[in-house]
């Protein structure tokens, strides 16, 4: 009987801050994306293709957050994207007040498009809200086709799935349709983009997608 309300409290002051990230995201005109997924998926990957392919000047920062370590940021910083680590010091996920502290560093230099890289982690990364406008699960071969089943509280928080390596996922023994059916069990509406970062193919309809988002006048709508 006592823990409960613990837990409740420490997540609605994650939520009012997390409120407070969306209203500075909206009021820089940036759609936020919080990136989930296991380590290894292709986070970063699906971050530095995507950014190779966006518009010219539709403005990209990055969030990365890492237990420990900026590899990933470094890797960004090298490709020339304003990016910030965070290191959670052991920490499973990201929360909005790591969110918030990242913010002024990224936002006031004019932002179009904010995709936070959260930690590694399909099981409770969805549950702390950061502000952003998108939660993106991306998932990928080698994992196998089970994961929608065995973690179904990230797909059901997925507002669009990426499917990464679809180039090795016959190696693997990939079975699409069962992936498929499983997001589906749990989310049926999200949009499911099957693409390999490593040959490019199927980028750009994960990219055209991405663009419209940053571009919908409806975003600012979709509840924290
Ligand atoms: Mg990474
Ligand atoms: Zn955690």
């Amino acid at each position: 009987m006592t823990t409960l309300p613990v837990v409740q409290k420490i997540l609605s002051a994650n939520d009012a801050i997390a409120a407070e990230n969306r209203a500075a995201l909206d009021a820089a005109g940036a759609l936020g994306v919080n990136v989930m997924a296991s380590p290894g998926a292709g986070k970063t990957s699906l971050i530095l293709a995507t950014t190779q392919r966006l518009p010219a000047g539709l403005r990209l920062a990055v969030i990365e957050g890492d237990v420990a370590g900026s590899i990933d940021a470094d890797t960004m910083a090298a490709a020339g994207i304003p990016v910030v680590q965070i290191n959670t010091g052991g920490g499973c996920h990201l929360d909005a007040p790591m969110v918030r502290s990242a913010l002024p560093h990224l936002l006031p230099a004019g932002v179009d498009l904010l995709l936070i890289e959260n930690v590694g982690n399909l099981i409770c990364t969805a549950e702390f809200a950061l502000g952003a406008h998108v939660n993106l699960v991306v998932g990928s071969t080698p994992e196998g086709h089970d994961k929608p089943y065995k973690y179904p509280g990230m797909f059901a928080a997925a507002d669009v799935v990426v499917l990464n390596k679809a180039d090795v996922a016959a190696v693997f023994d990939f079975d699409l349709d069962a992936f498929q059916r499983g997001v589906r069990m749990v989310n049926p509406q999200a949009p499911i983009f099957v693409l390999s970062c490593r040959t490019g193919e199927g980028l750009e309809a994960w990219v055209d997608w991405l663009v419209a988002a940053c571009h919908a006048e409806g975003r600012r709508s979709i509840p924290v």
